[in-house]
């Protein structure tokens, strides 16, 4: 007998009949003698829905109320999910985030989970119920209820997987795996049968939804065996898993991309030494995340800065700096908004060093501008305009051969 840990995510979950259809595929587990813990979303775009109800009321609501209005959509889903079990003839118990004994720090909005007192579930799986537990949610010391950042749902799954100790996590989406590329976009993307964590990690932190990137992160520090894989197609799906295991080291496995990327870029900044930590100290501070960042000190006496963020901190980042320019010293502040980046992943690019340059010229023979790059071992970014985002990604899955298996191996 074996535990699992199911997530259906919200498309899956998207309406009475498949909450019935996801509810048969937890019970199906159950029939084979394995302790089954479901973890589910907000119904179908709902948790948007949540979020556009509040705009109309506020243009900047608390977030605190924020986070109180958006864990409802998921504790609609426990119960109708708990519900259709008990009509499939099974013991089923719904827990909210706080129930199931997810701690997390005291952030609204984004928090992480510090902690997991999973004694409730055990006393309930022991008790032979079906445990279903709303994602996306916990509480923090005092009590307040907290949300875990969009998508969240599947860090709730593996977090849940990795303190129950389970036997496997498996995350159940309206796609059948994780694909070379998103395949909403690009239609020759293919469906990969294992990615390691750490190629799964760069993919998710640079845009593929498919997977939370603290979701990849729990897997990965507690070595939880994870598949993504369909609600409703009856197929294996993706293996998320330790790189030694997996048969071939791809120079290139996948391409993410993200389209709301903003430049901001400070011109005639004094040559201090200082200058980098002030900026992006001011910046911390004020939760701005700054992702690239490019200095410039070849203008004689001074110096320029580009960074990107998010376009959606823009505005505070523009509020940060102008009340800090005395302080900071720059001359003026410019920004570019309608900025994509667009990012190559592999773990057999450590040890081949012309990766990059091949990106570059596929996006140059393609007559796209790079206007930033960045680089790790085992991923290349180019930051391009908007309407290249998807032009870039289809020449790069063409150039590196992702459509066809095994290809391009180290
Ligand atoms: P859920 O509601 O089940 O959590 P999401 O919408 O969060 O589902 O994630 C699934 C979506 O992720 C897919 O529909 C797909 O468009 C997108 N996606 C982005 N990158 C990839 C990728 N590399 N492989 C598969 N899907 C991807
Ligand atoms: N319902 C939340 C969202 O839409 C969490 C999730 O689905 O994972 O972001
Ligand atoms: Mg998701």
């Amino acid at each position: 007998m074996g535990l699992i840990v199911q997530k259906f995510g919200g498309t899956s979950v998207g309406s009475p009949e498949k909450i019935i259809s996801a509810a048969k595929r937890a019970a199906e587990e159950k029939q084979k003698g394995n302790q089954v813990v479901v973890v589910v979303s907000a119904m179908g775009k709902s948790t948007d829905e949540l979020v556009s109800l509040a705009s109309s009321i506020s243009s900047k609501p608390s977030r605190r109320e924020m986070d109180m209005l958006l864990t409802t959509g998921e504790q609609v889903t426990i119960s109708l999910f708990s519900m259709a079990l008990h009509e499939l003839g099974h013991d089923a118990v719904s827990f909210t985030g706080w129930q199931a004994g997810i701690q997390t720090e005291s952030v609204h909005g984004n928090a992480r989970i510090t902690n997991i007192d999973a004694e409730q579930i055990q006393a309930q799986l022991e008790n032979d119920h079906i445990v279903i537990v709303a994602g996306f949610q916990g509480a923090d010391e005092r009590g307040s209820i907290t949300t875990l950042g969009r998508g969240g749902s599947d860090t709730t799954a593996v977090a849940l997987a990795a303190a129950l100790k389970a036997d496997k996590c498996d995350i159940y989406t309206d796609v059948t795996g994780v694909y070379t590329t998103d395949p909403r976009f690009v239609k020759d993307a293919r469906k990969l049968e294992a990615i390691s964590y750490d190629e799964m990690l760069e993919l998710a932190n640079l845009g593929a939804g498919v997977l939370h990137p603290r979701a990849v992160e729990f897997a990965k520090n507690y070595q939880v065996p994870l598949e993504v894989r369909s609600s409703t197609a009856r197929e294996n799906g993706t293996l998320i898993e330790e790189e030694a295991r997996m048969e071939e080291n791809l120079i290139v496995r996948g391409i993410a991309f993200e389209d709301q990327v903003t430049r901001v870029t400070l011109r005639g900044l004094p040559n201090k030494l200082s200058n980098l930590s002030n900026v992006f100290t001011e910046l911390a501070k004020n939760g701005v995340n700054v992702d690239i960042i490019i200095q410039s000190l070849t203008e004689g006496y001074t110096s320029s800065l580009s960074f990107t963020v998010n376009t959606s901190y823009l505005e505070d980042a523009m509020d940060v700096l102008n009340s800090q320019k005395k302080k900071l010293g720059f001359e003026k502040i410019e920004s570019e908004k309608k900025l994509a980046k667009v990012s190559i992943v592999g773990s057999g690019m450590v040890s081949n060093p012309g990766v990059a340059a091949e990106m570059f010229e596929v996006l140059a023979e393609e007559g796209i501008l790079i206007k930033m790059v960045s680089t790790s071992e085992i991923k290349v970014s180019a930051v391009v305009s908007q309407e290249h985002m998807v032009k870039a990604v289809e020449a790069l899955h063409e150039a590196f051969e992702l459509s066809k298996k095994g290809a391009a191996v180290s």
